[in-house]
């Protein structure tokens, strides 16, 4: 699973993460919610490794990813990440965005895989499209398409479902989850709606001015919010 210890990290004299703590296990899907501005990206990016590490340190299946002085490029990481503008790449049909992150992968593997992953999020019949065609919620399946197609070891989603109609939301977020799930996959999702975060999430992570105010399990935060911000984030009771 993932680790992170002690994670900080400071824009200018502004500390916006401040020491973080997370530990993810296979299969889990944890919550990262709170207000706009808190630090929620920021900590992605940072476990992504598309921001350069201040302090603290982040493991992944045993491996270290970063820790000051020694830092693991992102393509080297492993990781998925999936965000709201997950934008495809227009020029390339449906397959070919699949396929793009398989460079290494002898053509017929490659094909094998792309199919594979076009049909666990039923997008086969689209295989030849171009993404202009294609509805917002088919182009997000290609796009998580694309983000498994690697084997991520952990999956990172910045709210990447924020984009789609509620009803077509909740399904293509349950079908991501449970492909993540079988595969055992660690996920990280970042949602400012605290009903998905209570709907889906092993734990929630509340974050605060770059804390985390309150881990747990989504009763124990919402039966037993540890101050007046976690209980307003998840609302009166009703
Ligand atoms: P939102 O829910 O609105 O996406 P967030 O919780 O994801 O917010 P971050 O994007 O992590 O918040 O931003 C945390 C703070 O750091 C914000 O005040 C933001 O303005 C600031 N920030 C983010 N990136 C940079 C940057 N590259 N340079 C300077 N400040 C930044």
């Amino acid at each position: 699973g993932l680790q992170v210890e002690n994670l900080s990290h400071s824009f200018g004299d502004r500390r916006v993460v401040d020491h973080v703590a997370l530990a993810i296990g296979p299969g889990e899907v944890h919550c990262l919610v709170g207000p706009s501005g808190c630090g929620k990206t920021t900590t992605l990016r940072l476990i992504a490794g598309l921001e350069p590490l201040q302090t603290g340190r982040i493991a992944l299946n045993g491996r270290i990813l970063a820790e000051p002085g020694r830092s693991l490029p992102p393509e080297r990481r492993r990781v998925g990440l999936m965000f709201q503008d997950f934008a495809l790449f227009p020029h390339l049909r449906v397959a070919e965005n699949v396929a793009f992150g398989l460079a290494g992968m002898d053509r017929r593997r490659r094909e094998a895989r792309v199919m594979e992953l076009l049909a666990a999020v039923n997008m086969i019949p689209y295989a030849r499209a171009y993404p202009h065609t294609l509805s917002g919620g088919e182009q997000q399946r290609v796009a998580l398409a694309r983000a498994l197609a690697p084997e991520p070891e952990l999956m990172l989603l910045d709210e990447a479902f924020s984009a789609l109609d509620t009803s077509l939301r909740a399904q293509v977020r349950d079908e991501t989850l449970s492909l993540l799930r079988e595969a055992g996959t660690p996920t990280l999702l970042v949602t400012h709606d605290a009903e998905e975060a209570i709907r889906v999430g092993d734990r929630i992570h509340a974050m605060q001015l770059g804390r985390i105010v309150q881990s747990g399990t989504p009763s124990e935060l919402y039966t037993k919010p540890a101050n007046p911000f976690v209980a307003g984030f998840f609302g009166p009771v009703n």
